[in-house]
């Protein structure tokens, strides 16, 4: 683990997960909720299309959260959970006629045979969030006049994330939901921080988030024979889970979900790539899509990626909701 202080959300910009945690060996009083807070969390569906009551029930699809271990993040952050009543109220930033696409900025070397696919990656977001997602041209870090160090404990150059937000808030393109740049390089958000897997200014729509942790040789562990596959899954599941935040998802205390947070990578690993009945509540609120038509799209990538574990996931959710379509 690395030393230093403890993440911080604050209000106006998201520190992402995992820099710098000081570790505590009790879940200070977490008691993962029950279904009847799950109920609370979800609201009533009552008037909703059937096939949607369906996408939203509560049923043995979805995995409660389960008791946090040592360090694990709700070990360490007492976060209350937000409903979906309570997301709704926060008027949270939604996609509009004007601002609804989705702006990718690739930000150094995505070096061929250690990076995810770029294109994947934008695939993924279209289907995941069922919005235009779009890739700008790469930059360069010079191009930014971005700030660098090189860190003591790993010897490996890393930019200043604060210095990216700056830069991307002249960049938001006029039909921009957001612009979120994705980087192999490492990160950090201050001096005194070791590092940081990523960095949001909610209120301006940008972030920033680095995929470089998610390779076992930044660690100096061979990669596997799965790598490829592992590194996208990785990828995927960070850049949807802080796009969520950029939606105004907080964080997910009721399900097994990809908004759960996190404090380092098994912790992250072990989160599902979809989302639970409360957060899919959320996003599809926000963007009003066809649940069916999102399950059936994501699984179709999921199984061309070789994630065979969620796209069967995703083909059981399926058969339920066409079931109640026919009801
Ligand atoms: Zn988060
Ligand atoms: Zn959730």
């Amino acid at each position: 683990m690395v030393p230093g202080k403890r993440v911080v959300m604050m209000r106006k910009t998201l520190l992402i997960s995992a820099a710098a945690v000081i570790a505590v060996s009790s879940s200070m009083g977490f008691d993962p909720p029950g279904p009847q807070k799950w109920l609370e969390a979800i609201g009533t569906t009552d008037g909703l299309p059937a096939v949607l009551q369906r996408a939203l029930a509560p049923d043995d699809g979805f995995q409660p959260i389960p008791v946090p271990g040592p360090g694990d993040w709700l070990a360490v952050h007492r976060e209350p959970g937000q409903t979906f009543e309570e997301f709704r109220r926060s008027h949270p930033n939604r996609p509009d006629g004007q601002r609804r696409i989705i702006y990718l900025q690739p930000l150094g070397d995505f070096p061929e045979q250690q990076s995810p696919s770029l294109e994947k990656l934008r695939e993924y977001a279209a289907r995941f969030f069922q919005m235009e997602v779009k890739a700008l041209a790469p930059v360069t870090i010079s191009a930014g006049s971005f700030t660098t160090r090189t860190n003591s404990m790993t010897g490996r150059r890393q930019i200043l994330t604060t210095d990216v937000l700056h830069w991307l808030k002249g960049k938001l393109p006029g039909d921009g939901f957001c612009l979120l740049a994705i980087t192999m390089e490492d990160l950090y958000p201050e001096a005194s921080w070791n590092f940081v897997f990523g960095q949001a200014s909610l209120n301006e729509r940008v972030g920033v988030y680095s995929f470089a942790r998610y390779d076992p040789t930044f660690y100096g562990q061979p990669r596997g024979k799965d790598y490829p596959a592992l590194l996208l899954q990785r990828s995927m599941k960070v850049l949807t889970h802080e796009t969520g935040h950029i939606f105004g998802l907080a964080h997910c205390v009721y399900f097994n979900c990809v908004m759960n947070g996190s404090n380092h990578l098994p912790e992250s690993d072990r989160r599902p790539l979809h989302l639970c009945p409360v957060c899919l509540r959320k996003l599809q609120f926000s963007v009003g899509f066809d649940v069916v038509k999102r399950y059936a799209a994501l699984a179709q990538f999921d199984r061309q990626a070789g994630l065979g574990d969620e796209a069967a996931w995703l083909d059981r959710r399926l058969e339920k909701l066409r079931h109640s379509e026919g009801n």
